[in-house]
């Protein structure tokens, strides 16, 4: 894995100079655009040699279309593409735009350069309010953005062939914009041509301001038939090229967990449970014009182990950096960019630091210093999680709801498949309650006893909350985390108790989540010894809600294609002996089965990142997370681990 996927590198803004009011780079000694209209270069070496506006006109039924670029500058070409796509009327459904940039401008410079281009107005204004929000500190990696209903932008911080390097996408056309060649070469190495050729398909166009005659060979050698054209401005030529040669490079290496898309003939997909998982996959879904049929057992959505009331959203940062931290990030990011303002209240969680490995975790934290608007440091005792808070889940279901066409009460009893490939549920009268060519599970751990002979390697805790009425007077300002956490409602007449954690023996994950009638006293003792203790002990009992919670031995969900395990078994069986993996086969997916499930207690963290993950794998369009981050949370990882041990005998 490369620093750049999970390292929580944070990249700090580039101070550009200004020459006639345009961006200039001193330490490239280069400018972002053309001093001779940067607009109109963008139209004439980007949209006009990648003939993108024929290729939209032409390709009405393609449901998206992915244009990648190296340097993402000003994002003028973002910015003129946006356009130049919405003037277009006749185009596929969607517009991917993906862009590396390893030195962003800072949010002034961005402002200033976009001052030249007034009528592009509308477009920046959107981008301009990305750009405040990083305040001038960027995590690097993948950022995923919806800019309008149908224009997403993927902006990768870091270096373009790393960045390049973790992107699972079919690019349709490439923007080569780095400085010159001879000016900046770390944007024009062959490893990055390389990484062009895996993502490019037959018919991929390419398109740069540069002719210089190493960019010519290197894509040549790479694939592309290449045509020198005349340039823009002084600039006498310029560099088109087409992808022609199928690809033969199979650079990944991680065979055994496919991130396959669906076959399937029509729209429509079916989801087995209602819970917040299943609720944010309905709204991606739907978004793009599916039909989407929930089945839950429950009458209304977020009943289960989504149902309390109020629920934590909050990013889980390791001592040290961390897989699971970086996916968590990424996670906890999306999700304050799902939640609506009704339902999502920016409280702030302040952590506790009681036990010694507390602290000693909060001087790691202190020492990588993550930005102010994660987490700051308040005192010996206490860290803040800035721009935390929690989720008023009843509102937010009843927003999710709208999303399904089809809501089918239902304790599912079995799950078959038919001989023309399509997903059958059952009840427990063997009666049909539903079929369907897509199937997501979603429905905790009920999904491993319906798949009883396949292992989604699933454990079940059981969790009891209380809601209280605070002691008069008494308000928190923010969520407060030791041991168990208080979540105060907004008008501080409810406080919300969490959560005891227990373990349940395989014979008791099916029975249904028992409230018992201790649960008060076990939450409260999670604040013994500590200032809460004698407020909480004054409060009034008002309701509590206990839930099964399906979750996994790595603390990380399971969330994509699930795997033909006999065949991964007999395929993989000495893979202890550690083979090369280029010798294995790629993993087969069981058609149109898919999982996301294992959120822990992390669910309303992660669903709304996880369900965006997952559609996008499902209709094939970019992933917005990156290659080394998708093989920690695929479903086949704990098989494949497995595998890898040598067997005892
Ligand atoms: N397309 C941009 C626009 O519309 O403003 C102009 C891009 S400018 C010519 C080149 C960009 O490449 C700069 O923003 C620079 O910071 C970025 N860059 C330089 N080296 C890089 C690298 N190794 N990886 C990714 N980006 C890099």
């Amino acid at each position: 894995m490369t620093n750049q996927s999970w390292q929580q590198q944070y990249l700090n803004a580039t101070a550009t100079q200004q020459i006639n009011q345009q961006p200039y780079s001193k330490q490239f000694d280069d400018v972002y655009f053309n001093d001779q209209g940067g607009l109109a270069e963008t139209n004439h070496v980007f949209i006009k040699q990648n003939h993108l506006l024929r290729r939209w006109q032409q390709n009405t039924n393609q449901a998206s279309f992915c244009i990648t670029e190296t340097g993402f500058g000003t994002g003028l070409n973002l910015l003129t593409t946006w356009q130049a796509w919405r003037d277009c009327n006749d185009k596929p459904e969607k517009l991917h735009f993906i862009s590396c940039e390893k030195y962003p401008l800072s949010h002034q410079d961005m402002l200033q350069a976009h001052r030249c281009f007034p009528e592009l107005e509308t477009f920046s204004q959107q981008l301009l309010n990305i750009w405040h929000a990083f305040d001038d500190v960027f995590r690097s990696g993948f950022h995923t953005f919806q800019m309008s209903h149908d224009v997403t932008l993927t902006l990768a911080f870091g270096d373009a062939t790393e960045s390049l390097s973790q992107l699972n996408a079919k690019v349709d056309a490439w923007y080569l914009d780095g400085f010159a060649p001879s000016k900046n070469p770390d944007m024009w190495h062959n490893d990055l041509f390389v990484e062009i050729n895996r993502l490019s398909h037959v018919g991929t166009t390419l398109s740069t301001f540069t002719a210089a005659s190493q960019v010519r060979k290197a894509l040549q050698d790479n694939g592309f038939e290449v045509v020198k054209k005349p340039g823009f401005g002084k600039k006498r030529e310029m560099i088109t090229a087409e992808f022609r040669q199928p690809n033969v490079i199979n650079s990944t290496k991680h065979l055994w967990c496919p991130q396959s898309k669906a076959d399937t003939t029509n729209k429509s997909v079916t989801i087995l449970g209602g819970g917040i998982a299943g609720m944010c996959l309905a709204y991606f879904f739907k978004q793009s014009g599916h039909h989407v049929t929930v089945v839950d057992q429950h009458k209304q959505p977020m009943q289960a182990a989504s149902g309390n009331d109020l629920a934590m959203v909050m990013p889980v940062l390791t001592a040290q950096p961390s897989p699971e931290s970086a996916f968590y990030l990424r996670a906890f990011e999306a999700a304050l960019r799902f939640y609506q303002t009704e339902e999502w209240h920016a409280t702030g969680v302040r952590k506790d630091l009681v036990l010694a490995k507390d602290k000693q975790w909060a001087d790691a934290i202190q020492k990588s210093k993550l930005p102010n608007n994660l987490i700051t440091i308040e005192s010996d005792s206490n860290v803040l999680y800035t721009r935390a808070g929690y989720v008023d889940t009843q509102l937010l279901a009843a927003r999710l709801r709208l999303n399904v066409d089809q809501w089918i009460r239902c304790d599912v009893d079995q799950i078959d498949s038919t001989a023309t490939g399509q997903w059958r549920l059952l009840d427990n009268n063997q009666k049909l309650v539903n079929e369907s060519e897509l199937l997501i599970l979603t429905n905790g751990i009920k999904a491993q006893q319906l798949m009883a002979s396949h292992d989604l390697c699933l454990t079940a805790k059981h969790g009891m909350t209380t809601t209280i009425k605070p002691p008069n007077d008494q308000i928190l300002k923010h969520i407060q985390l030791a041991q168990g956490y208080v979540i105060p409602n907004q008008d501080q007449q409810h406080w919300l108790c969490g959560a005891t954690f227990d373990h349940l023996d395989p014979a008791q994950w099916y029975q249904g989540a028992q409230l018992h009638h201790d649960h008060w006293q076990r939450n409260l003792q999670l604040w013994q010894g500590l200032p809460l203790q004698k407020v909480l002990e004054k409060a009034q009992v008002i309701k509590a809600h206990a839930a099964i919670r399906a979750t996994t031995a790595d603390h990380l969900p399971i969330c994509g294609p699930l795997i033909d395990q006999t065949q991964f078994k007999a395929d993989y069986q000495d893979l202890h002996h550690g083979r090369h993996w280029q010798q294995y086969p790629p993993a087969k997916a069981l058609g149109n089965l898919y999982v996301l499930n294992g959120l822990g207690s992390r669910g309303f963290t992660s669903a709304p990142f996880l369900a965006q993950y997952l559609y996008a794998m499902i209709v094939a369009e970019p992933l917005p997370l990156e290659a080394d981050l998708c093989k920690i949370i695929h479903p086949n990882r704990f098989l494949y681990r497995s595998l890898k041990k040598t067997p005892k005998n």
